[in-house]
């Protein structure tokens, strides 16, 4: 009988990885998706550099960080190395420029956090944000990139972990939630610290690729090809992976002391980063190290009310995967 119970719980656990990884090839975005972004960037090229002649346009975000989803919009830089330009007037500028050039809902938001510029492209569809010398943010982007290079498990756990949180209403920092870019994160840490570990640290590494930004040095080896095969010694499938990543941040995190860390590949100590109490709105009630900006903690938006609903949502998913007979369903239900 116990034999039987075994191969029907594998049965399940297959079933369970076949839907997981046909959740993931909906959602990566089409080859033709790739091409009209490029196109695009082409254009606002041509655009930007009539009026800034060395100015360079970065792509950043899901649309070069490999975990783009369908719909995504796209997040661009617009990279001018002169030091004495003045932010706001360079995207007041700029929203005009692209204003008289037939792209739709031209909009700049100047006294945003991250000061930018919208717009739509009525030819390809797609909605489009510019930024002004966020380095820092290609750089990342960067990063997040290469890490996904390494073992193909990261991007389908980083695909289902975004579409769970956009389906459940837990990805938006303005009402105190986590950025996608927190969630690759978590989902970087999370492999790093599987044994055997799915991911190493690259920044732990002999550094091949560096780069100074706003005196932050961020260096790291990246001839990640070199690393195919890494995480070939753990053989976890992704229906695993999941369950155990929602398992430990509903009830193995240490929301008191921990902070995860994908500098070092570990956990480390909120004292040890002075993280222990509330600074301003920073509230540090759930710590996520920026891998550059070490100062930056990317749970700081999360308030003593959204932390309630964070963690309520990643006990219903560990719930739900733990018991429900069609957990793939279930997990992804709208809020
Ligand atoms: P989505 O598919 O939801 O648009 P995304 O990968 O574009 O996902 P965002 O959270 O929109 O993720 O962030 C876009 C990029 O901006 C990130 O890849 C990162 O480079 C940068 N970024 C976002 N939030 C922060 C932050 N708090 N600190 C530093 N960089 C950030
Ligand atoms: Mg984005």
């Amino acid at each position: 009988r116990i034999l039987k119970r075994q191969m029907e719980c594998r049965r399940d656990i297959d079933r369970l990885n076949a839907s997981f990884i046909e959740i993931y090839e909906s959602l990566v975005l089409p080859q033709e998706e790739k091409a009209k972004q490029k196109q695009l960037l082409a254009v606002l090229e041509k655009l930007v550099n009539r009026e800034w002649p060395q100015a360079k346009l970065y792509l950043y975000g899901s649309c070069a960080n490999s975990f783009g989803v369908l719909k995504s919009d796209i997040d661009v830089c617009l990279a001018i190395e002169d030091a004495n330009i003045n932010k706001s007037e360079v995207l007041l500028k700029l929203a005009d420029i692209l204003q008289s050039d037939n792209l739709q809902n031209v909009q700049a938001l100047p006294r945003a956090r991250v000061p930018i510029v919208k717009l739509m492209d009525p030819v390809t569809g797609i909605s489009c944000d510019i930024c002004i010398n966020n380095v820092l943010a290609v750089v990342n982007t960067k990063l997040l990139w290469d890490y996904a290079q390494i073992d193909v498990r990261l991007r389908q756990l980083a695909f289902i972990v975004k579409h769970w949180a956009k389906s459940r209403g837990v990805n938006e920092t303005y009402q105190g939630t986590l950025s996608s870019y927190a969630y690759v994160l978590m989902c970087i840490h999370f492999l790093q610290q599987r044994r055997p570990a799915i991911l190493p640290c690259l920044q732990e590494m002999e550094p091949t690729y560096s780069v100074t930004v706003d005196d932050i040095k961020c260096a790291y080896f990246d001839r990640v090809e070199k690393l195919q095969g890494f995480g070939s010694r753990n053989r976890e499938p992704i229906a695993q992976l999941v369950w155990a990543f929602f398992n430990y941040w509903a009830y193995r995190h240490d929301y008191v002391n921990a902070v995860v860390s994908v500098r070092t590949g570990s956990i480390i100590s909120k004292q040890e980063k002075d993280w222990t109490r509330r600074v301003g709105n920073d509230r540090h009630l759930i710590c996520i190290e920026d891998p550059f900006e070490t100062s930056h903690d990317l749970g700081r938006v999360v308030d003593k009310h959204t932390i309630k609903v964070l963690r309520e949502e990643f006990e219903r998913a560990a719930d739900i995967l733990q018991y429900d007979p069609n957990p793939c369903v279930t997990l992804f239900e709208p809020y």
